[in-house]
């Protein structure tokens, strides 16, 4: 593809967040196809975060519907997944907040706090209009706003009856950045435990380097397992690859004699286990492959099809 001659290709993150039962759910099966309901409707959906994929020529959308948030956090694995919905609240490109018209909320609710505290384009999302009259809607829209100053948009819709989901589509497709295709076009969702996994080895990144190193890092997870060890524990086999532009990029990943890099699997793993719940083995290679964000032959090579 000549990038002077043709459009450039958007793609994004898109966060859907919002108490369970508001239709958030719906709405990501509206947006992303009926094929994904078959994976919103299973019952460990309420445990981990699910993504969904819509790719056209012109932009990839990878939407995630939130799990709900878990008040008192009972097993350790829960409190690795509230911390998650809260990190889910700072990494995305737009963020959907979803609410329905029999929504009550105390007047001094800490969710308005967090709202406002929110830097990523936020959308207001009145779901189920199709329950209520015109004048009902334009109560919630006076309430809501005049309570959260910073929505980008605010928009009622019907997830279930698929009314206005192609308006909010195109807003959403507004605020895309440029980027290439994360995910190959016919890919519908990922196995969230891998999806979980790479963002961490992401996090990691982020935290032991810096400069452009964490934006040249492109991580891809080659190979998750869950098997036994001889001795029959539970242990999950994780093959990690990180793509970066330059040999001078992999050696400062790497670090003298490897350090760096042991660090950033050790800090990886451990952070794992606790959202695994079992012993992780982490195997991670980095590899240069050349102006890997330019080609997009590179990009069908990477493993994407996995
Ligand atoms: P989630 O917990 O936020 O993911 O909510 P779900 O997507 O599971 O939806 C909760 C319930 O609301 C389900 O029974 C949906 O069928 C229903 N629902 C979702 N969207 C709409 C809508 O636009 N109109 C109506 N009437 N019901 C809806
Ligand atoms: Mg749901």
């Amino acid at each position: 593809m000549n990038s002077e001659t043709a459009k450039a290709h958007l793609s994004g993150f898109v966060n859907i967040i919002g108490r369970p039962n508001v239709g958030k759910s719906t709405l990501m099966n509206a947006l992303v196809g009926e094929r994904m309901s078959i994976i919103t409707h299973k019952p460990q959906t309420t445990r981990h975060r699910i993504i969904g994929i819509l790719s056209t020529d012109e932009y990839q959308i990878v939407f995630s519907d939130t799990p709900g948030y878990i008040r008192k956090p009972a097993y350790k694995m829960h409190e690795a997944m509230n911390q998650f919905v809260r990190s889910t609240f700072e990494d995305s490109d737009v963020m959907l907040f979803v609410t329905e018209p029999s929504e009550q909320y105390e007047e001094d609710d800490e969710l308005f706090e967090k709202l406002k505290k929110i830097d990523t384009p936020l959308f207001l999302v009145i779901n189920k209009i199709d329950l209520i009259d015109k004048a009902t809607l334009s109560g919630l829209f006076e309430f809501w706003t005049s309570r959260i100053p910073n929505f980008k948009q605010a928009l009622g819709i019907s997830a279930l009856k698929k009314d206005k989901t192609e308006a909010l589509l195109q807003h959403i497709i507004g605020f895309l950045p440029e980027g290439p295709e994360y995910y190959p076009s016919d890919q519908l969702t990922d196995r969230p435990e891998r999806f979980f996994v790479s963002e961490i080895i992401r996090e990691k990144i982020l935290l032991n380097y810096r400069e452009e190193i964490p934006y040249a890092c492109e991580v891809i997870i080659d190979s998750f397992k869950e098997t036994t060890t001889t001795k029959g524990e539970p242990i999950t086999r994780i093959n990690a690859l990180i793509y970066v532009a330059r040999e001078t990029q992999k050696s400062i990943l790497l670090g003298k004699e490897g350090i760096a890099m042991k660090k950033l699997g050790t800090d990886s793993r451990k952070d794992m286990e606790t959202f695994l719940q079992t012993r992780v083995f982490l195997e991670m290679t980095v590899k240069v492959r050349d102006n890997w964000r330019d080609d997009e032959k590179q990009l069908k090579n990477f493993g994407y099809s996995v």
